[in-house]
């Protein structure tokens, strides 16, 4: 059986109650990928919320609409994806960036010992310098990627691993209020970094710091449990990997499926 622990939980002790500003704790786990988060510890005894809980996966779907109305300027593009892009996106390129410079020392060899014209070791170390200039440096990763994936915070929240994700909501919010009637935020309150960002999106803050995201969650509540990917989707996937050349798992990223299930869906589509 399945435990808590095997999927991470990215909301675990953010959570409160907006009517009694109780904690909430995660209950219980159903298998099914989300958790029901309820009062843990009771602040207030008469908050008329006390016994019911909150879908984390419903949280989480509300939270997704909050940041696709985050638009990012290239700055904060920037900064956001160098937080969030992955260790191994960073690995490979410095192994293309040995394997060219290996080339050209092995270029170089070869010329001293008078094998190759001078015509031949120009053009060939010119290819190698050419390719080894395009690959840019690691720490300029973003470069590469930020026109294509970080229109909003929403596109660089897709392509991040569930640890990422965990380690972003902790560093983006002081405080979280959701209503367990209908198991969405009512309130954000992001660190005060990333306070400009709300305020640009335009949500209303009832508190200096405290943004009302109530209306992005209209109609969010106990939708049925995650979806297949439907003719429209698979089409979108074909379309991504096409065009924009995203890997099988950044596509599952974006589309809740596994990279697994991509791979056989752009295999039986041809
Ligand atoms: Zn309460």
């Amino acid at each position: 059986m399945a435990s808590a622990n095997s999927i991470p939980q990215p909301w675990n002790r953010i959570p409160h109650c907006y009517l009694c500003d109780s904690p909430l704790r995660c209950l219980s786990y159903t298998g099914r990928g989300y958790t029901y988060y309820g009062h843990g510890i009771i602040l207030h005894k008469d908050c008329p919320h006390i016994k019911l809980n909150v879908r984390s996966d419903v949280l989480t779907w509300h939270w997704e609409r909050v940041l696709a109305s985050v638009r990012l300027t290239p700055e904060w593009r920037k900064l956001f994806y160098d937080h969030v892009r992955s260790e191994d996106e960073v690995l490979e390129l410095r192994r293309r960036r040995d394997w060219c410079k290996e080339q050209i020392r092995r270029i170089n060899k070869i010329y001293q010992r008078g094998t190759i014209s001078d015509n031949e070791y120009d053009a060939l170390i010119a290819q190698s310098e050419r390719e080894l200039a395009s690959l840019g440096q690691p720490e300029h990763l973003d470069t590469i990627h930020v026109p294509t994936y970080c229109e909003n915070l929403l596109t660089i929240w897709e392509v991040a691993t569930p640890k990422e994700r965990r380690g972003w909501i902790v560093q983006f919010l002081r405080g979280a209020y959701c209503n367990c009637a209908t198991d969405t935020w009512v309130l954000l309150e992001p660190h005060s970094a990333f306070q400009v960002l709300f305020r640009e999106a335009g949500f209303p803050e009832p508190e200096p710091g405290r943004f009302d995201v109530k209306a992005l969650g209209a109609g969010l509540r106990r939708p049925e449990r995650k979806r297949k990917a439907t003719p429209e989707q698979v089409a979108e996937i074909k379309r991504l990997r096409k065009e924009q050349g995203l890997s099988l798992r950044q596509l599952g990223k974006r589309f809740s499926i596994s990279h697994e299930r991509v791979r056989q869906l752009l295999n039986e589509t041809g």
